[in-house]
């Protein structure tokens, strides 16, 4: 899973060197590390040093590595760069060294000048192997130390026999090919595969048994989409719930609306498909009956489908709808809930949404007027001083809200607050009464998504931090 990308100018890749020229200029220990990382990928590495350590001696000899005898200088340099994939610099002279990588640079040769990022066009990151299975940990060149702190964390958690498990996954991706052609049949295999006995077999080394077992699996194989309508919280993604974050990795599609900010489908798993069915105030980009219809559809091609919604799916969300079209088409189905608004809203904003003193209820409606700008609700049974009202989609319609409170019995010094974007880090809070909200909605300009609190809990705030 992948947390919220921010600007590095870094991209990791992995290299294929088999066969590739790759110079190390310098000879001491530092380069000495590098070639050791070198020389397992069946590159041709020539060091360019007048000496060398005894370990590249050693390698020299054996004939792992070419060892040339010279005086390293940015004249003769330029002749060596052509035709070759990587440079490594690290001799003891700093001058000498970014010379050098100046002259890669204008080569378009990839350079890394060990410990300068600066001039670096790329560098190497703190690395763990396990046969196949590469894990690198990279800051940019921004903090080493912290990256191979982080590499000892991974060690620690990544099983002693990965490399069998990932052998054997490559021994068997042609001939699972072969036997399921789509794509997203063979991910759905190989995750069974991984969660269930079989990848206990392979890191143990017995490959026949992980055969048999995923022979097994393929013989139970049949293609079966399924939906998930899953909440995702009111904005901040630590409120994701586990399941949900589960499900984001496992989906082959996603439909999301626009209550989904970026910072949330970043932790969508990287080549699902990304589907966004909007939904703003009376602008819905897809109709909610053609939103059921995708569902269906793609289930019964086999897709797993994450209907990902704002909150909770079932509050406000017309999850129910959903549901109900899935059941009709005999789609199976997982609800996964949410954090609401009213919950998030409430516990970022500092304001409890009951309290023994002053609120023995709380009620969630809806501002949402309908299509004819009419909304009808049970006036009688909201304008209750011992409750607390909290209205969802009622920003546009709050002047008429408040007013409707005040005729059906509360006061006009009745407290009330409007959060806007809760939980992100966008969230502001205004805090008055049922006569001053409208004014300061329009004063300070405050905007969709907006939650409106009405009550005395609102006096019992307190702000968090
Ligand atoms: N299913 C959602 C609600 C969808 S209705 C849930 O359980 O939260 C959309 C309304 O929810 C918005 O108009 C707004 O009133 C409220 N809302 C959703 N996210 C919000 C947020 N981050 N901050 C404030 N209000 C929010």
């Amino acid at each position: 899973m992948q947390p919220p990308s921010q600007k590095s100018g870094w991209f990791p890749v992995v290299l294929h060197l088999e066969g590739a020229r790759v110079l190390v200029v310098g000879g001491g220990n530092v380069a000495a590390n590098k070639v050791q990382l070198l020389v397992p990928t069946g590159a041709k590495v020539e060091v360019l040093s007048p000496t060398v350590s005894p370990e590249l001696q050693t390698l020299a000899e054996d004939g792992a590595i070419t060892h040339i005898q010279m005086d390293v200088t940015p004249a003769d340099m330029a002749g060596r760069l052509p035709g070759c994939r990587l440079v490594y610099v690290a001799t003891n002279d700093t001058g000498l060294n970014r010379a050098v990588a100046a002259l890669c640079q204008q080569a378009n040769v990839p350079v890394c000048a060990v410990d300068d990022p600066g001039v670096s066009s790329f560098i190497t990151p703190a690395l763990t192997l396990r046969g196949a299975v590469q894990v690198a940990v990279s800051t940019g060149g921004a903090a080493p130390v912290l990256a191979r702190r982080l590499r000892a964390k991974i060690e620690e958690i990544l099983p002693a026999g990965l490399h069998r498990l990932a052998d054997f996954m490559q021994a068997m991706r042609l001939p699972l090919r072969d036997k399921l052609p789509n794509s997203s049949d063979r991910r759905q295999i190989w995750e069974r595969f991984l969660d269930g006995r079989g990848s206990h077999l392979a890191l143990n080394g017995d490959m026949a048994g992980a055969e048999q077992e995923l022979e097994r699996l393929l013989d139970g194989h049949t293609l079966k989409g399924e939906v998930w309508l899953v909440g995702a919280g009111p904005g901040d993604p630590n409120l994701l719930t586990l399941a949900a974050l589960r499900l984001m990795q496992d989906a082959d599609t996603v439909l999301y609306d626009n209550l989904i900010g970026p910072e949330i489908l970043n932790y969508v798993r990287r080549d699902a498909e990304r589907i966004f069915v909007g939904k703003r105030r009376n602008r819905h980009t897809l109709p909610q009956t053609e939103i059921n219809n995708e569902l269906v559809r793609r289930a019964k091609a086999g897709e797993r489908v994450l209907r990902l919604k704002g909150g909770d799916p079932f509050i406000f969300g017309r999850g129910g709808e959903e549901m109900e079209a899935l059941m009709e088409a005999g789609i199976p189905f997982r609800i996964v809930p949410g954090i609401s608004a009213a919950n998030g809203c409430a516990a970022y904003a500092g304001i409890p949404l009951t309290h023994r003193d002053c609120a023995q209820a709380c009620l969630f409606i809806t501002g949402h007027a309908r299509a004819d700008g009419t909304l009808e609700l049970a006036w009688e049974t909201i304008a209750l001083r011992s409750q607390t009202v909290v209205i969802y989609m009622g920003l546009n319609m709050l002047p008429f809200l408040c007013t409707q409170l005040k005729t059906h019995g509360l006061p006009g010094d009745w407290p009330a607050a409007l959060v806007e974007r809760g939980t992100t880090p966008q969230q502001r809070v205004f805090t008055g009464t049922l006569d001053t909200l409208p004014d300061l909605a329009t004063t300070h300009n405050v905007i969709s998504p907006t939650l409106v609190i009405i009550g005395e809990v609102v006096r019992h705030r307190v702000i968090p931090g």
